[in-house]
């Protein structure tokens, strides 16, 4: 039977109406009209009667049971029977209700366990103090021009990752990520937005964009612009640091360039294609100015776009070819078949203080090649530990900025840092390393052939 009913009434009469007004034939319909039924006592019209009925009664559809409880849902009429869907399996009321109730406290005993984490963050950054004079070099020179893009937040308040817009052409957040994890700046939870911070997993996670920064201060001078002399007057003598760092800034002046030139065209590259062009122009970067690598991407993007319009092209296989037309632009400069032009810096694309401050400090801009770059930061040609042997520094470099640009694309990192660290143990060269990374992942290695 898909209906019970329960009668709460003595009156023989009254279970018999209320069986009579549920009974269902054989084929699922009502066996008789609400008007054969009347009249009932003194009841002569349906409304009053089904009135009466759901006073005196309860009734349940069997086939309908709470997904949760189990219990069958509750209908107080004919039109409430024929309007419920057979099939669809629901929650009933009462326990949406629960669920809804325990969310809500889940919620709000989150939230409270969140204000109580970040009040201890907050105490715990506000004690935190570093020794200006340790700072490492690339760090320091981001700093010098971060003061310069948020004068005077960086030395008398906080700061958020979009007010950083004017240290660098594109990739911004990659310097402050690069602060915030040398822990020369830590997060203000008070200043942060109020959705900045959440709870996972009993963790405090945060949304980078929405949390505010502070730099920490020197554990003698305090946070002052007298302090800040410890960083701004510092001698730079760290050249693997000062070679990365204007790579980053160079990699990233170009990849600018790329974007707005895709945009003017049409072409979308993915995530995939930009780590590949990046590891391809920090190479160049190498050799060449970022003004001439320029001119190499304005003429790879121009190749592509005419190819998009072509019969069996898209703009997303056009774009697709632009990491392989960047390649063999380069082989061919290289072999002299293309004459290499040198293009001005865009009126929309200025340096960024990153740029003036390397600009500045070394000489270094646009226009200076890279070759001419990489003199002024020369790198010891071997390492104390004797690791590093049968290969130059520069062929090292480029394989390790390869390897690592591949392992972040494929998210191998962990798996190419373990690996590199136990061949490092077992006596392996740093070489002998890289080239065990390459047979052991070989995804990794597959534009690797020139080496
Ligand atoms: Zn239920």
């Amino acid at each position: 039977m898909r209906i019970e009913f329960e009668v709460y009434s003595d009156s023989l009469a009254d279970r018999d109406i209320v069986a009579r007004y549920w009974a269902l034939t054989a084929d699922g319909k009502f066996a008789e009209n609400v008007t054969d039924l009347l009249p009932y006592a003194d009841i002569k019209n349906s409304q009053r009667l089904v009135k009466y009925i759901q006073e005196i009664s309860s009734a349940w559809d069997t086939e309908q049971a709470c997904l949760k409880c189990g219990k069958f849902a509750s209908i107080r009429s004919r039109n409430e029977f024929r309007l419920r869907p057979i099939t669809a399996a629901v929650v009933c009321g009462a326990c949406r209700k629960n669920k809804q109730l325990e969310e809500k406290r889940a919620a709000e005993e989150d939230a409270t366990k969140l204000r109580e984490r970040l009040v201890i963050i907050a105490a715990e950054n506000q004690k935190a103090t570093i020794d200006y004079s340790t700072i490492d070099d690339d760090i320091a020179l981001i700093l010098i021009a971060l003061e310069k893009a948020t004068s005077p937040r960086l030395l008398s308040g906080t700061f958020r990752r979009d007010e950083c817009r004017l240290l660098a052409p594109q990739n911004c957040d990659s310097f402050i990520q690069r602060l915030s994890a040398a822990k020369v700046i830590l997060d203000c939870p008070a200043k942060s937005a109020p959705d900045a911070y959440y709870l996972k997993e009993g963790s405090v996670l945060c949304r980078e964009s929405k949390v505010a920064y502070f730099l920490l201060p020197d554990r003698c001078k305090g946070k002052n612009e007298d302090a800040f002399e410890i960083i701004a007057s510092r001698e730079f003598r760290d050249h693997g640091a000062l070679r990365r760092l204007w790579l980053d800034y160079a990699v990233s002046d170009c990849m600018a360039y790329l974007r707005t030139q895709s945009n003017l065209h049409a072409l979308e590259t993915t995530n995939e294609a930009e780590a590949e062009i990046c590891s391809l122009l920090r190479t160049a970067l190498h050799t060449y100015s970022v003004a001439q690598l320029w001119f190499i991407l304005w003429k790879v993007v121009r190749d592509a776009s005419s190819l998009s319009t072509r019969i069996y092209y898209n703009s997303a296989r056009a774009a697709a070819t632009i990491p392989g037309k960047i390649k063999m632009a380069l082989e061919k400069v290289k072999k002299g078949q293309i004459a290499i032009k040198s293009w001005s810096r865009p009126d929309y694309q200025p340096a960024g203080t990153l740029g003036d401050v390397l600009c500045e400090r070394f000489g270094i801009d646009e226009k200076t090649a890279g070759r001419e770059v990489m003199s002024l930061f020369p790198l010891k040609e071997t390492n104390d530990g004797g690791l590093i042997e049968g290969v130059s520094v520069e062929k090292l470099e480029e394989m390790v900025c390869f390897l690592m640009h591949r392992a972040i694309a494929y998210n191998y990192e962990l798996d190419v840092i373990l690996h590199f660290a136990n061949r490092i143990r077992n006596r392996d060269t740093v070489e002998q390393a890289l080239d065990s990374i390459f047979t052991t992942y070989p995804q990794l290695a597959s534009k690797q052939s020139h080496w």
